[in-house]
């Protein structure tokens, strides 16, 4: 591992661990996106992936996360306005139409990754489907831009494009990441950008790139748990992750299976 400033260069042995990592987290999201339906609750959701990362030999880099409280779970599951961070609870079901962003990390023999999907429950109208669908292709810009000599102005300007081209709310307090041997390493990979500025970016860099679009304003605001992330305008909110390595070859996705 090289430190050029304070941003991590993953040797190839280093960027398999995570590799691993990742292979964890996709499998679990597969499983818990069987379980969506009306009725399940979201503690139900958590339980199923805590027991899912141990029994992987992996650890959950949630629970237990930061402090005023400590986050409880292994993931964050966030409903309709919600943004991010939202706390799993066997009190709180889901319903038709809810659009559930489900945020899950995981520890590997000292080495992190960290995904999130969003998905709607039963059906929903044409505009929400249509949100979590540019946000998904808004993180998979956001990827495509992350190669050897681009720069980080470029990730964030791929991503606020395509927010842009549907007039989606940019979230802008909550940002992508450098990942490794932490959750959150420097460089911090914001959703929005001017091409051409920022650090520039190197092969055996890793990140998580992680954007969340409103149906509504950029504004979000910290409920009173401390946690949960909800829009200011009550507008729905979809957020999408993958943990990436650059290569010489290009981002590869280490998040999927
Ligand atoms: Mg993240």
């Amino acid at each position: 591992m090289r430190t050029p400033g304070a941003v991590t260069i993953k040797r190839a042995s280093e960027i398999d661990s995570m590799r691993g990592a990742g292979r964890i987290l996709a499998g679990i999201l597969d499983v818990l996106h069987a379980e969506l339906r009306p009725g399940t609750t979201t503690g139900a959701l958590d339980e199923i992936a805590e027991r899912m990362i141990r029994d992987a030999g992996a650890v959950p880099s949630f629970k237990g996360y930061g402090s005023n409280p400590p986050f409880p779970g292994s993931i964050c599951a966030s409903i309709n306005d919600e943004v991010v961070h939202g706390i799993p609870s066997p009190r709180r079901r889901l319903a038709e139409g809810d659009v559930v962003s489900i945020d899950i990390g995981c520890i590997l023999d000292g080495w992190h990754a960290d995904c999130a999907r969003t998905w709607i429950i039963g059906s929903a109208p044409r505009e929400v489907i249509e949100l979590v669908d540019a946000t998904r292709r808004g993180m998979e810009a956001g990827i495509a831009a992350a190669r050897a000599g681009n720069r980080l102005g470029d990730v964030g300007h791929a991503i606020e494009t395509v927010a842009h081209e549907h007039g989606y709310g940019i979230v802008r307090p909550f940002v992508g990441h450098g990942i490794g041997r932490s959750m959150h390493e420097d460089p911090q990979v914001p959703n929005y950008g001017a091409p051409g500025t920022g650090l520039r970016i190197e092969a055996g860099m890793c990140f998580a790139i992680e954007p969340m679009f409103n149906l509504g304003g950029d504004d979000v605001f910290v409920a009173d748990d401390n946690w949960t992330v909800r829009t200011s305008d009550g507008g729905l909110s979809a957020h999408f992750e993958n943990t990436i390595a650059v290569t010489e070859d290009g981002p590869e996705i280490l998040t999927e299976r």
